[in-house]
């Protein structure tokens, strides 16, 4: 449980949200909100937009406090391009709200907008966030709107007057609405002409076609993004929905939005942080040999849901940080264990222990856990040299740390497994050797000869922490130093060429995954065979 006060950034926000909708709304459930575009693959960099309120709201739950976590799908928007490897014939539907557009050839949903938010709803589920989600097509064209949208084309005066602060040209004939012309469903239409008594509009489309509707039963447009966004702070009552720094430059849609949402919506601006960027290290290659973008599956294939929420939890929105698809993933899951450690032993500072409790629960209960959680780097470098060989990788872990099947070690295992094979380069790939390099064997010393026969003497402690201390172990015993003793520059030098010499003699090349791990990997006999001992 996460207790209320000032313990880190969510808790501060969570105590602002509370009061400020206690004094908003009296006795109502607490509204926080997220936009999403299903536009195409929603960025992995977008899931700011969903974790940043969900863990606010979370908190607030966690206090006992109803709240309410809106996901609005902005689906009625119009479709702007083609992405990069759709049939370009889907040219024909700029113009057309998202949901009205064909799914990309072979998708089983039932439209372009369904078939890009099908990731993210599965993801979201995945990472326990809980919330309401809305899609903007099914608000507009049953006509929830209907007041709002009257009321703001009735104040189109007032609002061309706030947007004109911010441009230097006159827009002639200012309007806020926007039709989906009846016949082609574009939005490549015009308003002629609208009576404020009848709320008759005409419009004409430059596919040709024309007619006349009355505003107060049209169901087929909407009010343009920077009306569209205050008037649902005002609709919904949100009182916490942070966005991008790109949102927050003088005449964008936050700035000109906190103005219209008082002095047309009679609402209030939400308490909104902007956010930082996230973004992402070592997906290159593979975006682009794929063709498109990292979505937030993708970080769920290779990390487990808590270390992605604790990415999350731990930098406040201001502070960009990076999700890394390359080695750098081992250093996250080692400080993630460091801090799990630091947790149980009650030894974690205050703001540590929050986001840790964030990462790994909600206020509905924990997250999936992995029952026997073994380093990341290890179960990769296991998944790496067996090549996920399930007997093989059984056989490691039991000597390792008594793991007797491998569903004790999932679901980070299959996370490792598919970091390896989607994410490292072949060329990093280990290959360990079959046969021993008699070449290089033959051509050693005596003091290399003597360290292969101090390895292979006490290859008897199978452990990890074995290995690790025989590993350094050797050139200090060669050195005839104590097993205690301080690393000097001279004792760092032997050790680095003694690991270079394994590393030579199992895998062939001058570097690889971590020594004792690779011996654990490679097994006791084998590593016998491959050192000449
Ligand atoms: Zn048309």
């Amino acid at each position: 449980m996460v207790e209320s006060g000032e313990t880190d950034w969510v808790s501060r926000f969570a105590d602002e949200v509370i009061s400020e909708a206690e004094r908003r709304a009296p006795g109502k459930p607490v509204v926080c909100a997220s936009g999403l575009s299903p536009s195409g693959p929603i960025h992995l960099g977008n899931l700011r937009e969903v974790m940043t309120p969900h863990l606010v709201a979370d908190e607030i739950r966690r206090r006992g406090v109803e709240c309410v976590h809106l996901l609005s799908w902005d689906d009625y928007d119009r479709f702007r391009r083609v992405p990069a490897g759709v049939d370009p014939s889907w040219a024909e539907h700029i113009g057309k709200p998202l949901t009205s557009v064909p799914a990309p050839p072979g998708s089983t949903h039932a439209n372009w907008a369904e078939h890009f938010k099908a990731p993210m709803i599965a993801a979201l589920e995945e990472l326990g966030v809980e919330y309401l989600g809305i899609s903007q097509t099914e608000q507009y064209t049953k006509g929830t709107y209907r007041e709002q949208i009257l009321l703001a084309v009735r104040e189109r005066v007032r609002i061309d007057a706030v947007l004109s602060r911010y441009r230097s040209k006159q827009v002639e004939e200012y309007f806020p609405y926007k039709p989906y012309c009846d016949l082609c469903e574009r939005d490549l239409t015009r308003v002629t002409a609208y009576d404020d008594a009848t709320t008759e509009l005409a419009y004409t489309c430059e596919c040709g076609f024309g007619e006349t509707v009355r505003l107060a039963e049209h169901d087929r447009g909407k009010l343009v993004w920077k009306v569209d966004w205050p008037m649902r702070w005002a609709y919904e009552g949100v009182v916490f929905e942070p966005s991008g720094v790109d949102h927050h430059s003088p005449g964008s849609a936050w700035i000109v939005g906190g103005q219209l949402v008082g002095e047309v919506f009679g609402g209030q601006q939400p308490i909104g942080p902007m956010y930082a960027f996230v973004g992402i290290t070592g997906m290159a290659k593979m975006s682009s040999s794929k063709g498109d973008v990292p979505i937030p599956a993708d970080a769920l294939e290779i990390m487990e849901a808590p270390v992605l929420r604790w990415l999350y939890a731990r930098r406040k929105p201001a502070q960009s940080f990076k999700i890394a698809f390359d080695q750098e993933i081992q250093r996250l899951y080692d400080e993630w264990d460091a801090l799990g450690r630091k947790v149980a032993e009650g030894r974690a500072q205050p703001a540590e222990l929050a986001a840790y409790n964030r990462a790994v629960s909600t206020a509905a209960g924990p997250l999936p856990a992995t029952p026997h959680p073994v380093p990341y780097r290890t179960l990769a470098s296991i998944a790496d040299i067996t090549t996920g060989d399930a007997e093989q990788t059984v056989r490691i872990l039991r000597d390792l740390d008594a793991i007797e099947t491998l569903d004790e070690a999932r679901p980070r295992l299959d996370r490792a497994q598919r970091w390896i094979d989607g994410h490292v380069p072949a060329d990093q790939r280990t290959r360990v050797r079959e046969e021993p390099d008699e070449e290089l064997l033959d051509s050693l010393g005596p003091a290399e000869r003597e360290s292969l026969r101090l390895l292979a003497d006490g290859l008897d402690d199978w452990s990890l922490a074995g290995l690790t201390t025989l590993v350094y172990g050797v050139p200090k015993l060669q050195a005839g130093l104590p097993a205690d003793a301080e690393a000097s520059p001279e004792l760092k030098a032997a050790q680095r060429a003694f690991f270079a010499l394994l590393y030579k003699l199992l895998v062939g090349r001058d570097t690889g995954p971590r020594l004792p791990t690779l011996l654990l990997a490679v097994g006791a006999d084998r590593v016998r065979k491959l050192v000449g001992v």
